[in-house]
């Protein structure tokens, strides 16, 4: 099974798979190179990127997280202001430390290559790693694949074996299963998931960080929402959060009623957040970092705009969101690499229908017809970033996600939970879209809108 932490990670932007996924590798490479007997005689690491990571890496800003990774610096926990500095200064002083008392040469431009002629088989986001002695021997060699979400996976690893020493009380691995399961117990999705976390750390640990989640991505909106200026890259995007919400309050304030008004606000909440994800600051995974304004948005429609307990409505939002999200990872794929930007900004859109129906007190079949109301709509969505930077189409996109979430969730309210394509049907066909979507679709900026709108 998937944790809802494996799903909910807190972050750094622009990228789940292309920033936070290899700066877990170069840590996890970081660890191995220490460990090995001779790493003191280590003078040069390289790394190399293939597929759709040396396509887009340099937009997303891979060489940052790279260098991050193999200094020890965790996602999770680096603040991005640090981020940016240290980074900075590896560049400025041409050295890596990989400790505090050993480091080695770095040269951006000869230690990160960028290939992009081949894709390695396993995945298509695949980095190679190198450490070597000054006789140039490899002493250390690791190939990892980061397959979508922050995932990642070393080349031979058997995840299956390690996922199966946990003995969870529910297991399942479609959405018919989940709900005969639930079902069959009378119990909710989000009571099925938190049984299912329980397995793993105290329900009061489970609860305090999905409430911890919870705060990160209200934190994000709002930092969102004050900041101002360029996002990073050379597109020359403004970040428009800010003047959105002024738009919208100065509105309030001459009293103008509109019936869009929540809607305009579910927008520009998720604007804040995607803008945050670009410029590289913190924000929660959810299942992706490109995907990660649709979930905090609706979050907080929930919280401004619907009656009930904030707190456990929010705790049970995210449970479900998670058990959707699982689902369409074990099932199909929340990669853009692999199925296009159905998987993330679809997939994210499923979630947080699947979340809000929850929260506002549907039963499991409507949840389940709200999840697939949610992928539906997105179906055949590519990945087409332009510049191979997560900004156009990307913010904009997550909005309607974010809006379409909504909507999808309301429809299956006013349903009994009865409805024709299931949601199983409708993640399976995600897969296979995925699979017969061209490459150039799927997170290499060599289609779509990246080809078509010039770069500033
Ligand atoms: S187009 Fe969609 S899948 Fe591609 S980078 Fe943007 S948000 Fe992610």
């Amino acid at each position: 099974m998937i944790s809802v932490f494996d799903l909910f990670k807190i972050g750094i932007g622009p990228s789940s798979s292309h920033t936070t996924g290899p700066m877990k590798a170069a840590g996890c490479f970081r660890a191995s190179v220490l460990k090995h007997p001779r790493s003191a005689g280590i003078v040069r690491i390289q790394v190399t990127l293939f597929g759709s990571l040396a396509w887009t890496g340099k937009g997303h800003a891979t060489e940052k997280a790279i260098a991050l990774g193999l200094i020890g610096c965790l996602p999770e926990t680096i603040d991005p202001d640090d981020a940016n500095k240290r980074f900075a200064d590896i560049c400025a002083t041409g050295r890596l430390p990989l400790t505090g008392d050993h480091s080695i040469p770095f040269r951006r431009e000869r230690d990160i290559v960028f290939d992009l002629e081949r894709i390695l088989p396993g995945h298509s986001n695949t980095l190679t790693l190198a450490a070597f002695d000054a006789d140039g021997r490899a002493l250390v060699e690791e190939t990892w694949h980061s397959v979508g979400g922050g995932f990642i996976i070393r080349e031979g690893e058997d995840t299956a074996a390690q996922a199966s020493q946990v003995a969870f009380p529910f297991n399942y691995r479609s959405a018919e299963e989940l709900l005969s399961l639930c079902h069959a117990n009378s119990i909710a999705i989000a009571d099925l998931v938190l049984a299912n976390e329980k397995a793993l750390r105290p329900e009061t640990t489970v609860l305090a960080s999905i409430d911890r989640i919870a705060a990160v991505m209200f934190d994000c909106i709002e930092r969102g929402i004050r900041a101002t200026g360029q996002l990073p890259g050379g597109l020359n995007v403004q970040r428009r959060a800010r003047s959105l919400h002024e738009r919208l309050n100065s509105a309030d304030q001459r009293n103008f009623q509109r019936p869009h008004e929540a809607m305009e606000s579910v927008n520009i909440h998720t604007i804040a957040v995607n803008e945050e994800n670009a410029a590289g600051g913190r924000v929660v995974t959810a299942p992706t970092n490109g995907a990660a304004g649709v979930i905090p948005a609706v979050l907080k429609y929930y919280r401004d705009h619907c009656p009930g307990d904030p707190q456990q409505g929010e705790r049970t939002f995210l449970l479900t969101a998670a058990a959707i999200g699982s689902l369409c990872k074990m099932n199909a794929s929340i990669s853009g690499a692999e199925v296009g930007c159905q998987g993330e900004v679809g997939t994210a859109c499923s979630m947080a229908a699947a979340g809000l129906t929850a929260a506002l007190g549907g039963s499991n079949r409507q949840i389940e017809n709200a999840a697939e109301i949610g992928i539906e709509h997105h179906l055949g969505m590519t990945c087409d970033p332009i510049g191979g930077f997560v900004q156009i189409p990307c913010i904009e996109r997550n909005a309607f996600g974010a809006v379409k979430a909504i909507n999808a969730a309301w429809l299956a309210l006013r349903g009994d939970g009865t409805h024709r394509v299931s949601l199983d049907q409708v993640i399976e066909t995600m897969r296979q879209t995925g699979a017969d979507m061209q490459s150039k679709y799927k997170e290499t900026s060599r289609g779509g809108l990246a080809v078509n709108v010039p770069e500033c």
